[in-house]
């Protein structure tokens, strides 16, 4: 199983060298960065420059600090198709090169790039609510981390434990239903459990969660989604020979 790549989705990323994010279309990592515009802030270079002139003759280039927002297209060399990006842009001085440094914190992306790759084999009900997730993820990490609960949910709704009002009654009634024909059944009881709490905690007030857990819940569903809907999940299909064995 391909491990997520954490560092394509840890902001802020530099203008100029973006990850290679997957393309939502045909899922190549083949999307270009192309600009459309910057929107300075109060905080511009000139404001800030003017704001230094008036107390002080001197002005030197570390004082170059410039908040904004920008729009671009993200563009697949291969499908050609686009994706809207839009966040906060900062410059900075970098010391050591001696020259600005320009940063991106992307806040959205219309349709929202995969965090990680849905396999073909996964119900429409859950793919929707794993993408909604990923929408989620880059503006609002605790409403991205109870979409990754809804995930739960729906994987329980397509595994057709019945409804009952607490997510981890339906997960141990999941387990109970699933002992003898899921491969794995404990690790994934675990990880779902997991995402549950990951859930809960951004639904309580108090303090809001970092993007570092958001892509823990996001790897363990991976692990989730790979077990149950994987094609080529080697332990299930060990499970199946070794069932038949003398
Ligand atoms: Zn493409």
């Amino acid at each position: 199983m391909a491990k997520m790549q954490r560092n394509k989705f840890i902001c802020p990323f530099t203008a100029g060298k973006l990850p290679r994010w997957k393309c939502p279309n045909c899922e190549n990592p083949s999307l270009i960065y192309l600009e459309v515009e910057s929107l300075e802030s109060t905080n511009s270079i000139s404001f800030r420059k003017e704001l230094y002139k008036r107390h002080s003759s001197e002005w030197y280039p570390d004082m170059i600090r410039w908040y904004g927002t920008f729009i671009g297209v993200l563009k697949c060399k291969i499908c050609l198709g686009q994706v809207a990006i839009s966040g906060y842009k900062k410059i900075d001085w970098d010391y050591e090169k001696y020259s600005p440094i320009e940063t991106l914190t992307p806040t959205y992306f219309n349709p929202p790039i995969h965090i990680f790759d849905i396999n073909g084999e996964v119900p429409n009900s859950v793919r929707t609510e794993i993408v909604n997730a990923f929408k989620l993820y880059w503006l609002d990490q605790d409403a991205c981390a109870n979409k990754i609960r809804r995930v739960v949910e729906a994987i329980m709704d397509d595994k057709v434990v019945i409804e009952k009002h607490r997510l981890d009654q339906r997960i141990k009634e999941f387990e109970k239903t699933n002992s003898e024909k899921i491969a794995n059944l404990e690790k994934i009881v675990k990880y779902l459990h997991a995402n549950r709490v990951i859930g809960n905690d951004g639904s309580h007030h108090g303090k809001p969660l970092t993007k570092e857990i958001v892509l823990d819940g996001f790897e363990l569903l991976m692990s989730v989604i790979n077990d149950l809907y994987g094609k080529d999940n080697l332990e299930q299909i060990a499970e199946r020979y070794y069932s038949q064995k003398a």
